[in-house]
């Protein structure tokens, strides 16, 4: 079991907010191609569809509008709510900076500000270099391209891919794949908080004494 980090990095999109379901309901309906959301953070979802398409369905749900209608990431704001009790909770999107308003508001809408020390745009450095700045040794993201830096002084990897049941084709070396935010809780250790918060009712993958 781990001890506990000072600070986390989290990704938005795909791991805090549900944009990933957004983005496979957009591929069905424009391109007519069944993706699962956990494949649609960009490293995987490329490949698939393509460059130009990613790029138009970037633009389109990243309106304002589109945004709004993202729901929350299943467990995300119970677990937001526990990392924050232990250290400061850094959200580390690859979004330009003028998207960050949508960000903010939309986190602001579901309470979440309120969890989190800051909201950064990793756009022209890497996430590494920005957690570096921030202190977080942890980063949970849903896309392989931030993790498996094998820097000593990268933060671990948390590949965070919700939903998904089958083999996951590229976790990075060194990173650990997560299947829910009860895995990643459970991969991080199990404060005396969580244990309070209910495992396997706000948590149901997460077994007391996990
Ligand atoms: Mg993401």
């Amino acid at each position: 079991m781990r001890g506990m980090a000072d600070a986390f990095a989290v990704d938005l999109d795909g791991v805090i907010a549900d944009t990933t379901a957004v983005k496979a309901a957009w591929i069905s309906a424009n391109l007519g191609l069944s993706l699962e959301p956990w494949q649609c953070d960009r490293s995987t979802c490329v490949p698939l569809i393509g460059e130009d398409a990613y790029r138009a369905m970037a633009t389109a749900l990243w309106e304002r509008e589109a945004t709004e209608l993202v729901r929350p990431v299943a467990g995300v704001l119970e677990a937001l709510a526990l990392l924050a009790r232990q250290g400061a909770v850094h959200v580390i999107t690859a979004r330009f900076p003028e998207r960050l308003a949508y960000a903010e508001r939309w986190l602001a809408a579901h309470g979440a500000d309120r969890l989190v020390r800051s909201v950064i745009s990793s756009a022209g450095t890497d996430k590494a270099a920005r957690c570096a700045q921030v202190g977080a040794r942890v980063l949970v993201d849903d896309d392989p391209r931030h993790l498996g830096d094998t820097n000593p002084h990268a933060p671990e990897g948390l590949l965070l891919k919700p939903g998904c049941r089958g083999a996951v084709p590229a976790v990075p070396a060194g990173a650990t794949l997560c299947r829910s935010w009860s895995d990643v809780l459970a991969h991080l250790g199990t404060p005396g908080s969580w244990q309070a918060a209910r495992p396997g009712r706000d948590f149901p993958g997460l077994r007391p004494g996990d």
